[in-house]
């Protein structure tokens, strides 16, 4: 009957998550690991949210299934969601050949921080119960100049590693504060925290540290990507970390002559 093909559909549909899930487990297992096979990445990270993108859509369009509201809700919301991850991974993979091939280009123009932090909160928050978020900068936050997609692409990528990385939630605080010509902006984890040995490779493209067989999606090219659009503003990126505590990953750009104009719209 229809009700039992769709409860097969989606066994199937999770026996594809778990299949593709398992190569990701054993070179957990073996630690660190660097992945240099871009199409194996691809192929792997690729295969989960489709799977489950089908699996979802294929219930639903069964013609006598019953599903109540609520149910379709979650399936229409898991495909929402495995549709975002499969946008960001295609525009991380993108973004790495354009920096590969040294042609990151960048518009600066002086913007508030502050505005465009809130609002990454906000979007993010949307899609977590668990973690906590607080905004701390001083009154009167000076205007950077920075080109504000960018920028917000960084924030949004250590904001996602934030919560990805705190599986148990917790509090995750941005805050800024100036530093000489510059400032500097935290964004602060009560998550699983990462080992010494790893914190000078995080910036290399494809490395992503062990999550103790845990499946955590993703490409290990967000941080690279903002790596080197913080570069291309002359400023640094870095992190500090503690095994089980947290992690606090910060950058810097540089301010915006005095007197100029924000735009309110940019930032
Ligand atoms: P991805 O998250 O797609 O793997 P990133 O380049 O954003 O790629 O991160 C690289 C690796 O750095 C991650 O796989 C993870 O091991 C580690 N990492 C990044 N952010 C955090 C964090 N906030 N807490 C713990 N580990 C992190």
């Amino acid at each position: 009957d229809r009700a039992g093909r769709a409860a097969s559909l989606i066994a199937a549909a999770i026996d594809h998550h778990q299949r593709a899930a398992r190569p990701a487990g054993r070179l957990a297992s073996q630690g660190a690991h660097l992945r240099s096979d871009l199409a194996a990445i691809l192929s792997h990270e690729m295969r989960t949210p489709l799977a489950s993108i089908k699996g979802y859509a294929s219930a639903l369009l069964l013609e006598d299934a019953y599903w109540d509201e609520e149910t379709r809700r979650e399936f229409l919301l898991a495909i929402d969601a495995e549709t975002d991850h499969l946008t960001q991974l295609i525009e991380d993979v993108l973004d790495a050949s354009i920096i590969e091939a040294g042609a990151l280009r960048i518009e600066p123009e002086p913007i508030l921080l502050p505005h465009m932090v809130r609002r990454a909160i906000d979007k993010l928050a949307l899609r977590t119960d668990r973690h906590r978020f607080v905004l701390s900068f001083p009154p009167d936050f000076p205007a950077v100049m920075a080109d504000a997609l960018r920028i917000d692409q960084v924030l949004s990528n250590l904001l996602d590693n934030a919560v990805k990385y705190s599986p148990q939630g917790g509090l995750i605080v941005v805050s800024g504060r100036v530093a000489g010509d510059e400032v500097v902006v935290s964004v602060a984890d009560q998550g699983i925290g990462i080992a010494p040995e790893h914190l000078n490779k995080l910036f290399e493209r494809y490395f992503r540290a062990s999550t103790n067989g845990r499946r955590v999606a993703g490409t290990g090219l967000g941080l690279p990507i903002s790596d080197a659009i913080i570069r291309a503003h002359g400023g640094r990126i870095w992190a500090e970390s503690t095994v089980g505590q947290g992690t606090v990953f910060s950058f810097t750009l540089p301010l915006a002559p005095r007197d100029t104009e924000t735009d309110a719209e940019g930032s």
